[in-house]
């Protein structure tokens, strides 16, 4: 019986199903279980290629004032030769090993060893222990959310340093960003393959590992799910979070530092990069818990993609407009400074609100008011592997009922907006809008695959509502 006829008194009630209507399913909506020719030639081709795709942005910058295509000229024309490249690439430091160190560590004390107090203080703030979503094999983990804390303690530090204690010069990030991009190559491919060894052998949960048979698919996409050491080293919560996204501003800020001491002043390009992005940070930690409900801790099982992209991918190429700036000092004109902060802020305020309109939508299963009025929703429902039936409710009110997914469109304004700050003398930093458009397009229709697996024919009269993915009447 589809699930929409059935009269239910809450969202994702379950009941224990024999008569499985959507066996075929039941297995199917978390990752991939097969791997098709196509999946299988991009994940060998970004194994291969995305740590040297890092590796020429960064040199870029550092040998040919961020021009992409300067090296490939060098090269092509004979003027230089890889070696000659290479040779003036800085090599891994014992100071460069000795931050990182230091820096990993303190993230992972932060993130095991203090406990959120931040709720305890902040009106609003959704922290400490909290449940993530339901696995395919019926799990609810349960995650410490102390991400704000962690962030706040160290940029307070990191102010502190700059301003007081003065321990070390705040442009150490960039002073070291070559010898630091090893480092964090070495921690990205460490975790990957601790994480494939671990599924194989000492699995958190097991039920929730999945094997293709394919060990490039396996490496690139996870075997587990929830990789855990002990009851809250979450690997996803943390690679994810820190050292990356606590990272980002600091980055940043050594980005702005640096401007300081090479020209004496620090750009508004630089202050708006360092604004619109500290706020998407500060969001994402702000609503750490509502992130246990995103794709990435939902879906995504971990692996490279996530242990060695989080490491190194995030917090390479999502600086690089702050890392553009310092070498070309870009100036707006006050119009295209306020063009630029309110296309940012546009993008965020679509971002934040059509992600705050679904958790809303699902934390009072549909009982709450998304523009003044009642959501207007499809019910669905779906199965887990141990056959039980959940039933979950899709909403085609407010954004959600302009696109399936908005909150991607408001995202990429948001990312726009950073590159533009740059002006148009490369294309180096627009490398981020073109990357997340590629990202959430995918994303979005990862998405709807799974989701399509997960509710079936649900799915389908929902997408029938809601027609359009991105840009109404377009996309
Ligand atoms: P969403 O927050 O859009 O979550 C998608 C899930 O929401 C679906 O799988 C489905 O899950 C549920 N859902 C889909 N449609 C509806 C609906 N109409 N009503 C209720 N629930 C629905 O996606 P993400 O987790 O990918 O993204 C979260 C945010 O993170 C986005 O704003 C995105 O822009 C951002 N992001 C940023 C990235 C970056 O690198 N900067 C990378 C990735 C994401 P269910 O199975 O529960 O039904």
């Amino acid at each position: 019986m589809a699930a929409h006829q059935e009269k239910k008194p809450s969202e994702e009630r379950k009941h224990k199903s024999t008569q499985n209507d959507t066996q075929t399913s039941q297995v199917q909506w978390g990752r991939a279980w097969e791997v098709d020719w196509f999946s299988l030639a991009s994940i060998l081709f970004l194994l291969l290629f995305a740590p040297l795709i890092v590796y020429y942005f960064i040199m870029s910058c550092d040998q040919y004032q961020c021009s992409l295509t300067d090296p490939l000229i060098d090269l092509l024309t004979g003027k230089k030769r890889l070696s000659d490249i290479w040779n003036k690439t800085p090599t891994l430091t014992y100071k460069a090993a000795s931050i990182y160190t230091l820096w990993v560590t303190f993230q992972v004390f932060l993130y095991v060893f203090i406990p959120d107090f931040c709720h305890k203080f902040l009106p609003g703030y959704v922290g400490g222990v909290q449940a993530g979503a339901v696995t395919p094999a019926g799990v609810v983990n349960k995650y410490e959310i102390n991400g704000l804390q962690a962030w706040i303690i160290t940029h307070v530090l990191w102010f502190a340093n700059a301003y007081y204690f003065r321990w070390f010069s705040p442009t150490i990030i960039f002073d070291n960003w070559i010898p630091l991009l090893w480092c964090a190559n070495v921690l990205g491919y460490a975790v990957s393959t601790f994480a494939m060894i671990k599924s194989y052998f000492f699995p958190t949960n097991a039920k929730d590992c999945k094997f293709t048979g394919n060990f490039f698919y396996d490496y690139m996409m996870g075997i587990e799910f929830n990789p855990r050491i002990g009851k809250w080293f979450d690997f996803k919560l943390f690679f994810n979070g820190r050292p990356g996204i606590v990272a980002w501003t600091l980055i940043n800020l050594s980005y702005a530092a640096k401007q300081q001491e090479l020209y004496g002043q620090v750009t508004n390009s630089m202050v708006l990069v360092n604004v619109l992005q500290g706020i998407y940070v500060l969001d994402f930690f702000w609503n750490e818990a509502w992130y246990l409900k995103t794709i990435d801790i939902c879906h995504d099982h971990f692996g490279w993609y996530l242990g060695w992209g989080d490491c190194v991918w995030l917090p390479y190429l999502y600086t690089l407009q702050g890392l553009y700036l310092v070498y070309h000092p870009v100036q707006l004109c006050t119009a295209n400074a306020i063009g630029i902060l309110m296309l940012g802020l546009i993008g965020y305020y679509i971002f934040r609100t059509t992600n705050h309109q679904k958790d809303l939508f699902r934390r009072t299963n549909g009982n709450c008011r998304i523009w003044g009025k009642k959501p207007e929703y499809i019910e669905c429902s779906y199965m887990s592997v141990d056959g039980t039936k959940y039933y979950s409710k899709l909403m085609t009110s407010g954004f959600w009922g302009w696109a399936r997914h908005f909150n991607y469109t408001g995202d990429l304004m948001g990312s726009l907006a950073y590159c533009l700050t740059c002006g148009f003398e490369h294309v180096l930093p627009y490398f981020y809008i073109v990357y997340m458009t590629i990202l959430l397009t995918h994303r979005c229709i990862r998405d709807e695959h799974r989701c399509f697996s997960k509710y079936g024919k649900d799915w389908k009269r929902y997408t029938a509502a809601v027609p359009y993915r991105l840009i109404p009447g377009v996309f």
